[in-house]
Order: structure tokens, then sequence, then C-alpha cells
């Protein structure tokens, strides 16, 4: 592979200074069209925009359309977390070691080396290969409006390679923490607290007898933790509140001790410590956890040979957030996430990629795909 670092950063700029946060759907559909056409230049892909509702477009684009199977699995997202004005206000740069911009790292370096990767491999592998690339544009904000396409396409695949950023040590992500996102809403009844406090039913004394509750149910030995994130409620120092609101934020390895955390907090509704205030539970996120099968390990161990093979540092993280990795590993697909370039700082102003790891996971990832076309 011929590789100029000039002409990948030049590539790569176009996609950094635009305003792509989730939702932003000029931005989104800008970003698409790019990958679109790159991939419209290489011969033998198949580009199918598919609807993901008000998310806007995503990419499944695919060397072989008609085979039933997908020997690899390539997934990355094209949003970011950033909001409108970002790339005006921190357009793309380099110092001699690093560049720097919204996504620079997480993840449009990983989406552009999975194009080298695809761009520089042997017609052989690729003719060896059913390969598919899902291009999602709503990760950042939970892949509610992608992740019944990308489990779709996932359950006819082999095994799934996610190219987020690989962390600032070199590593690679084995397994990721699930997560879930709660708002609890609490409708008591209202009392004026000086003449007549004994006809109030208090929302935000029911929400403390909730959080004291929720706080009970973290088991910190297990990696099941509930954390009451955000609190609000209640009008006037003298008024027994009528409503008030929480935030739940729970992580947690075991799908089966999140599964039990679920029907517990679900029960609970329905028998509130005050029997007056009435509780509403709404899950608004949700990502089950990523925990490494018999079959991850063997994919594993061909990274690790190729790593080895081009005397590249890599190492094995188990992170505590989460990617679209946790929506295909829940499936029983052999998934490995952090094959794109090292970067770190992801989701501040301090995001950062290091230019002398662009070549080298390139050809790692290249390597670990041709490892599987055997
Ligand atoms: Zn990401």
């Amino acid at each position: 592979m011929k590789f100029s670092l000039n002409e990948y950063l030049e590539e790569l700029r176009p996609l950094i200074n635009v305003d792509c946060g989730t939702y932003t759907l000029d931005g989104i559909e800008f970003i698409a069209a790019q990958f679109e056409a790159k991939f419209a230049d290489m011969a033998g892909w198949q580009v199918k925009r598919v609807d993901c509702g008000k998310a806007g477009v995503g990419l499944e684009i695919r060397n072989k359309p008609q085979a039933s199977d997908i020997d690899v699995m390539l997934v990355g997202h094209m949003d970011t977390v950033f909001p409108l004005g970002t790339a005006e206000l921190r357009p793309m740069s380099c110092d001699a070691d690093k560049a720097y911009g919204p996504g620079v790292s997480d993840m449009k370096s990983g989406l552009l080396n999975v194009v080298y990767a695809m761009r520089h491999l042997d017609p052989s592998v690729l003719d060896a290969l059913s390969i598919c690339i899902c291009m999602n544009p709503d990760e950042e904000t939970g892949s509610l409006d992608s992740v019944d396409w990308i489990q779709a396409v996932a359950k006819q695949a082999k095994q799934v390679l996610v190219a987020e950023a690989a962390r600032a040590d070199g590593g690679l992500v084995k397994a990721r923490k699930g997560m879930a996102r709660y708002k609890l809403t609490f409708d008591g009844i209202a009392a004026h607290a000086g003449n007549e406090p004994e006809k109030g039913h208090s929302a935000i004394t029911e929400m403390a007898n909730w959080v004291l509750a929720i706080n009970r149910m973290t088991n910190f030995e297990s990696g099941t933790t509930l954390n009451v994130g955000i609190v609000s409620g209640g009008a006037g120092a003298n008024i027994v509140p009528e409503h008030a609101e929480a935030i739940v934020d729970i992580r947690f390895w075991s799908n089966e001790e999140y599964d039990e955390v679920d029907t517990r907090l679900n029960a609970m509704i329905e028998q509130t410590f005050d029997s007056e205030v009435k509780v509403e539970l709404k899950r608004e996120a949700y990502k089950p956890s990523m925990v490494p099968s018999e079959a991850t390990v063997a994919l594993m161990e061909i990274v690790e040979q190729a790593a080895q093979e081009l005397a590249i540092e890599i190492n094995w993280k188990e992170a505590g957030g989460g990617s679209d990795a946790n929506n295909t590993a829940v499936l029983g697909v052999p998934t490995l996430d952090g094959l794109g370039p090292v970067g770190a700082g992801f989701h501040s102003d301090q995001e950062y990629l290091l230019l002398d790891s662009i070549e080298p996971r390139i050809k790692l990832l290249m390597r670990v795909i041709e490892k599987l076309a055997r």
C-alpha cells in the first residue's frame, strides 16, 4: 500500500469541517454523500441508502449484495456529539503528531480507514469474502433509529468489526458494559405547607424513597451500578411538591442482572411508597452488555496474530461505555471494537487523532480481513 499522510488528511478535512451532530440532517447527508462517492469510485461495490427515520440516512455498502451470508461486517457512525457551529469554531487542524477537530477520531478517521482498507485490499481477498459496511447516523444518541437495521444485517454476519478509534495506548475493545437510562416522573398532590400540609402528598418525598431504593440495587462487585444523576422538583418552599423528576443511569456486565433491576423498577411503580403519588418510568436509552464469547476469543487471536506480524503493539480493553458493538454482540455474533486509528479525548474539544497510527491501523484492519479470507 502506498500511503500519503497528506492525501489522507486532505480527504479527512471535509468530513471534519461540517456540523453533523445526530439529527443534523444536512450534515449527515453531506457525510453520506461523501462516502457514497468514494465507494462509487471503486469497482464492485453497491451502496444502498437506508432510511433511518428522523436521524436521516444510513449507508449499507456491500461487495456481494446477492450473497445471503456476510463474512465480515464493518460498522461505523457518521454523527458526532457536537452542536451546530462547532465546525466553524474549531475546524480541523494539525500539529506534528496529532490532528484535531470535531469527530476527528470519533469517528471520521475510523470510517476513512475502512475506505482505505477496502481500496487497498487485494482483489482476490475481496473476491473470497462477502463484506458489508454499515454507516449509521445516530450512534451518539444510542442508535435508536438504526439499531433494528444494524441488528438485521448482523444476524447474517459471521463476525463484526467496529471501527471506533483505538485507545490512547493502542488498545482495542473486547468488552463493553451495557447501559440503560430511565426518566422517573413523580406526580403527588400539592397543598399549602402552612395551612393544610396534611392534605398534601409530596412528590419529592416519594422520589427520595426511590433514590435510596435505587442506590441499594447497586452491586459494585458484579458491576451492576445505578446512579440517580439528575433530580428536579417542587414549586416553592411553602408548597407540598406536586411534581418531581429523576434521571437514572444504569451500567452492567450481566444482562440478566440488568433484567432483574428492570423488573424490580417496574414492580415498584405498582406499589409506590405513598399510594397517592403516581410514578411513571420511561426507558430512554438501552444497550446490552458486550462480553466476549469463545468465538470472540478466536477472533481476538486473529487480531493479535495480525498485529504481531505487523509489529503493532495492541492490548485489550474493557470499556464502560457502549457502542454499536453492544447491539451486535448481544445477538451472539463475535464482535470486536476499536479497529480505527488511535485517538482520545472523545466528546470534548481535546479530541485528537494520532497521525502516526493511521497507516499502521489501516494495515492492521487489512491484515485481519486477509486472515478471515483464508
Ligand atoms: Zn463513536
